[in-house]
C-alpha cells in the first residue's frame, strides 16, 4: 500500500485546478488526475469573456493552460490520466489509475458533467465552430444572427430566451409536439416574437463548410426533410454528471449529481466535491472555480482536524 498523500483531486477543469492551486499553496502537495479531457467543458469553449479579470477574452484551452500552470507553480502534481476505480469505504481512501493504486487522506471530486449530444458525426465536426452547448458562453457571438436551440426542457427555454438578446431569430427544435419545460418557462418562451418553435422535429445533419450554415431537419411524424439556414446551433438536451465511478459510495440526486452541503462536503467525511459534478444550475467556469476553492479550504480544515493541528478561522 503506497504512503497516503494529503489530497488527491479528481478532474482537471476550473474546479479541479482551483482546488489544486489552493491545496498547493497550503503546502499539501496535491496530486491531480485530469481525466480523459483536460480542461473539461472549458477545453471545448472557444472564447471566454465572462471570466472576471480576463476582460480581453481568452480561449477555453488558454484559460485551462493558465490554471494548470498556476496550480503546478504552487506544487500541484498533475497526471494526465483517468482514474478507473475509487474506494472511499476505508480511510485512507484509495484511487486506482491504470495498474497503479494511490492513497490519500482527503479527496476532492471535480469530475464535471458532460453535455448530452445528439450523436451525429456532423455535430462533432462543427463543435466549437457554430455548434455549442453553452448559450451563456457563446451567445454573445451571434448578434443579429439566426440560430437554433435543440431541446424542450427548462434549459432549452432559458437558453432560447437568453439568446434573443443577441440573435435576430431563434428556432427552437423539439422532438415532440409539446415541451417538457415548466408552464411559466414555456409561456415566456412562446411569447417571445423572435422565437419560432419547430415541433416533432430532430436535427438529422448539421450543414456547413468552415462553420455551421444550417441544419437538415427531419419531421418525426411525416419523415419529411427540410433545411434551416443558421449561423449557430445550441444543444440544450441536458447534461450527464460524471459520477459513474462513485455510485454506491457518494450520495447523489436522482439525476446522478453529487449531493454536497454548503461547504462542499459529500456524505463521506474527507471527500469533498466542487464544480459541475455537484451543480446543475449555474455550470459556469467561475462558479466551478469558486466551489473548487471552497472544497480546498475545507480539505485543509479536515486535514488539520485529523492531525490535531489548529486551523485559523471558522
Ligand atoms: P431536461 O432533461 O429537463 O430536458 C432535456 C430536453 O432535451 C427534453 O425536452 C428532451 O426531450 C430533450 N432531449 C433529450 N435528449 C434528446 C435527444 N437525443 N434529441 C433531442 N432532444 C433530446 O434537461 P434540462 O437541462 O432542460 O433541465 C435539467 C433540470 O434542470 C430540470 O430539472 C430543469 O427543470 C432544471 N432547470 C431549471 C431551470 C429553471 O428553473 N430556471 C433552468 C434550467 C434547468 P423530451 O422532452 O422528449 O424527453
Amino acid at each position: 500500500m503506497p504512503e497516503p498523500r494529503n489530497v488527491i483531486i479528481l478532474g482537471g477543469g476550473p474546479a479541479g485546478f482551483t482546488a489544486g492551486l489552493y491545496t498547493g499553496r497550503a503546502s499539501l502537495s496535491p496530486l491531480l488526475f485530469t481525466g480523459a479531457q483536460l480542461g473539461g467543458q472549458l477545453a471545448t469553449t472557444s472564447e471566454i469573456e465572462n471570466y472576471p479579470g480576463l476582460g480581453e477574452g481568452v480561449t477555453g484551452p488558454e484559460l485551462v493552460g493558465l490554471m494548470q500552470q498556476q496550480a503546478q507553480r504552487f506544487g500541484c502534481e498533475v497526471k494526465f490520466a483517468e482514474v478507473t476505480k475509487v474506494d472511499f469505504q476505508q480511510h485512507p481512501f484509495k484511487v486506482r489509475e491504470g495498474g497503479e493504486e494511490h492513497a490519500a487522506k482527503a479527496i476532492i471530486v471535480c469530475t464535471g458533467s458532460t453535455p448530452r449530444m445528439l450523436g451525429l458525426e456532423s455535430e462533432a465536426r462543427f463543435y466549437g465552430r457554430g455548434v455549442s452547448t453553452c448559450a451563456t458562453c457563446d451567445g454573445f457571438f451571434y448578434r443579429g444572427k439566426t440560430i437554433a436551440v435543440v431541446g424542450g426542457g427548462d434549459s432549452a427555454m432559458e437558453e432560447a430566451v437568453f439568446l434573443t438578446r443577441f440573435a435576430a431569430k431563434v428556432y427552437l427544435i423539439h422532438r415532440r409536439d409539446r415541451f417538457r419545460a415548466s408552464e411559466i418557462m414555456q409561456k415566456r418562451t412562446l411569447a417571445n416574437e423572435k422565437i419560432e418553435a419547430v415541433y416533432d422535429s430532430v436535427v438529422a445533419e448539421v450543414l456547413g463548410d468552415e462553420k455551421v450554415t444550417g441544419v437538415r431537419v427531419k419531421n418525426v411524424k411525416t419523415d419529411g426533410l427540410s433545411e434551416l439556414a443558421l449561423d449557430g446551433l445550441f444543444l440544450a438536451i441536458g447534461h450527464t454528471p460524471n459520477t459513474e465511478l462513485f455510485k454506491g459510495q457518494l450520495d447523489m440526486d436522482s439525476e446522478g449529481y453529487l449531493l454536497t452541503d454548503n461547504r462542499q462536503h459529500t456524505n463521506i467525511p474527507g471527500v469533498f466535491a466542487g464544480g459541475d459534478v455537484q451543480d446543475h444550475v449555474f455550470r459556469q467556469a467561475v462558479t466551478a472555480a469558486g466551489t473548487g476553492c471552497a472544497a480546498a479550504i475545507e480539505t485543509e480544515r479536515f486535514l488539520a482536524d485529523l492531525e490535531g493541528r489548529a486551523y485559523p478561522g471558522r
